[in-house]
């Protein structure tokens, strides 16, 4: 169990503790997520989510705890930052592009600059992703003639140019109108069907239940629950997911 588990797990946080000051956010998580799966993080809003997810890739950096990519440590080292946000993909709430940049140059950005790819190299991956979130026609133009939807997927293809091997997910769709989110849970959706290792932390409850393998419900800085999505939103245990769920429905 714990050999295949060590091998099979591509986001390994140990005992994580954070504070801010005298606010510790998080108490001591541990979290798994293993290739190709798709975990939901949800929770309160204050919870701990997005503290959690900014420290697998050094955003934040853990009070204590453990984290290892791919096997790799995701410590203060420069080596290891650099190597694990070159590994891990990260689409945040508010989408981040480059206002003077067109779409493509936006996609070609990150594959220039980090790995070195020749520009016209860059530029046949990023029309192959931009293709498949549904924005080829949408690549000589600027961030702000699209809509937020179409902007949060031209994120998305700009996290993909780095081949990550896994993605992390910041309430993506939380930012946009009701109207445009579901383009964007579709690109999510078509990424899980190919295989894709993604963390996502979502207040979009039928999203979650439809495409993760396994939902983590937070609670004050703690695991409050955890468990395959029929499980954990048909029959819930701990009281605060009970309310949680009722308030979200
Ligand atoms: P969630 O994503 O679940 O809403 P967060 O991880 O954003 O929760 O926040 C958890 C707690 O940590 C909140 O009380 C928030 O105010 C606090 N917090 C988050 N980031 C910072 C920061 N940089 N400085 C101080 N407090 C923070
Ligand atoms: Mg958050």
């Amino acid at each position: 169990m714990t050999t295949t588990a060590t091998t099979d797990c591509m986001i390994d946080m140990q005992d994580i503790h954070k504070c801010f000051g005298d606010l510790e956010v998080l108490k001591g998580v541990s979290l798994q997520v293993r290739r190709g799966e798709v975990v939901a993080l949800i929770g309160a809003s204050g919870s701990g989510k997005s503290t959690l997810l900014r420290c697998t890739n050094h955003l934040e950096e853990p009070t204590s705890g453990i984290i290892s990519v791919l096997g790799q440590p995701v410590d203060g080292k420069t080596e290891n930052i650099l190597r694990v946000r070159r590994t891990v993909g990260m689409v945040f709430q508010q989408f981040n592009l480059f206002p003077h940049k067109t779409v493509l140059e936006n996609v070609i950005e990150a594959p220039m600059q980090v790995l070195g790819v020749k520009k016209a190299a860059a530029t046949e991956q990023a029309l192959v992703l931009l293709e498949r979130v549904g924005l080829a026609e949408k690549a000589g133009v600027y961030p702000h003639k699209l809509s937020g939807g179409q902007q949060q997927r031209v994120a998305i293809a700009r996290a993909l140019a780095m081949n990550p091997q896994a993605m992390l997910f910041d309430e993506p769709t939380s930012a946009l109108d009701p109207e445009l989110r579901g383009e964007v849970l579709k690109v999510m959706k078509d990424l899980a069907s190919a295989g894709m290792t993604m963390l996502i932390v979502t207040h979009e409850m039928s999203f979650a239940r439809d495409v993760a393998d396994r939902v983590v419900f937070m609670a004050d800085g703690v695991v409050e629950e955890e468990g395959i999505p029929s499980e954990l939103f048909d029959h819930p245990k701990s009281s605060k997911l009970q309310s949680f769920l009722r308030h979200v429905a």
